[in-house]
């Protein structure tokens, strides 16, 4: 007979316990542990029908952030949702690289024409130059100091018309401009018509991290090179007989060309097309996801003594949001200016949604004109695009899946 008292269990009122005899008590554990083995067949037999049915819909969830290859994956091999969200991962990092980085040493007019040898030592300095930005961003250092030192490395080369190796001006000197730009916080800073400072990109940065300015010029930007025990050289360091040749020949076809017209955008041939050669220019996203960009040169061959280009301007030769891309042009500065050109392909990017490659190849083919000129840019997924509409473009793109590629031309 069944009876219910109060039992105390572990000095808790553990409610009603059943007390009965030996015989009914042994018959209740027998029908127990029947139950027991019943219920474990039935949840083998509930497992074995489940394994057999399609996904639930939990697991396409878990992809949602994940290209659709992944989420296709998902469904065929009825990997459980811990799988799916590794596989999610390396599937990304595989598309996005951890670093990347692109340069320019200048559009160019007549690619055939370089001299073979010329052309092996342009190659040769743009593969240096690549590998030290390489080792910044490899072992974590930031973009700024990637494209400041990649800048650097090539204004010290006689090859490039930046720093050393500038062109010379309508007065037969050197006029140096330069900018750069942080992608994460957009600071930036320039330098214009300096003459006697050996490398304008360091200048840049200076004056983008110690000043509350953007854009030095001339003598200003000299004083404030002293003051930041920037280098300053004679502005006869920046000769080369490679480009007082260029100087004399320009001057010549200029001579006996017809005037130049006014400035008139709505003017589609360009009169006294300048020629471009050797600006240069750098981009790159650090493994912390910051992008940076900066530019330098010597401008156009026999340019007015006062003419500043576009690689000062921040948003026309230069620009960097950490949101869409970093951006570094090198052409007819004039254009550049006038469509604002790095600044269109970030807005292109962020208002327009376009993929950076799109975006590059619309400013350059519908945009600017036919042998305006060239740019490099890096997205903020690690996309390195180089493209141009003049004959070609010396360059050199890099990232942490290996690549690592110079090509001068086409
Ligand atoms: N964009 C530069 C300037 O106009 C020249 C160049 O890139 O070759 O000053």
């Amino acid at each position: 007979m069944w009876r219910t008292t109060q039992r105390r269990t572990g000095g808790s009122m553990a409610g009603p316990a059943i007390s009965r005899s030996p015989a009914t008590a042994f018959a209740a554990s027998v029908a127990v542990a029947c139950a027991m083995v019943l219920v474990g067949y039935l949840a083998i037999a509930f497992s074995e029908v489940s394994a057999q049915m399609p996904p639930t819909p939990k697991l396409a969830t878990v992809t949602a952030p994940v290209v659709q290859v992944e989420a296709t994956e998902v469904k065929a091999t009825e990997v459980k949702a811990t799988e799916v969200k590794a596989t999610a991962v390396e599937a990304t990092a595989a598309k996005r690289p951890a670093w990347a980085l692109a340069l320019h040493g200048g559009a160019l007019d007549e690619v055939a024409k370089i001299p073979v040898d010329r052309r092996r030592s342009m190659e040769d300095s743009l593969a240096a130059a690549l590998r030290q930005g390489r080792e910044i961003l490899a072992s974590g250092g930031s973009s700024l100091d990637a494209v400041e030192r990649v800048v650097k490395v090539l204004e010290d080369d006689p090859l490039f018309n930046a720093g050393k190796g500038a062109v010379y001006n309508a007065a037969g000197g050197h006029e140096l401009d330069a900018s750069i730009m942080d992608g994460r916080t957009k600071a930036c800073g320039a330098v214009a018509g300096v003459s006697t400072v050996k490398n304008p990109v360091t200048l840049a940065r200076f004056v983008m991290t110690r000043t509350r300015h953007v854009l030095l010029i001339g003598a200003g930007a000299e004083q404030f090179a002293d003051e930041m025990k920037v280098e300053r050289v004679d502005n006869r360091y920046f000769d080369t007989d490679y480009q007082f040749e260029r100087w004399q020949r320009r001057k010549a076809d200029e001579a006996q060309a017809a005037p130049p017209k006014p400035n008139k955008p709505d003017q589609p041939d360009k009169p006294n097309k300048p020629d471009k050669k050797g600006t240069v220019g750098c981009v790159a996203l650090d493994q912390a996801g910051n992008l940076a960009a900066a530019t330098s040169t010597g401008g156009l061959t026999n340019k007015r003594f006062g003419r500043v280009g576009d690689s000062p301007i921040i948003g026309a030769g230069t620009y960097a949001d950490n949101a869409t891309c970093a951006v570094s042009c090198t052409g007819t500065g004039e254009e550049f200016i006038r469509h604002g050109v790095a600044h269109d392909v970030h807005a292109r990017v962020l208002y327009k949604r376009q993929p950076l490659a799109a975006a590059v190849s619309d400013v350059l083919r519908k945009t600017l004109q036919p042998d305006d000129g060239a740019l490099i840019a890096v997205g903020a997924d690690g996309q390195l695009v180089a493209d141009f509409n003049t004959d070609g473009l010396s360059r050199g793109l890099a990232d942490s899946t290996g690549r690592f590629e110079v090509t001068l031309g086409k």
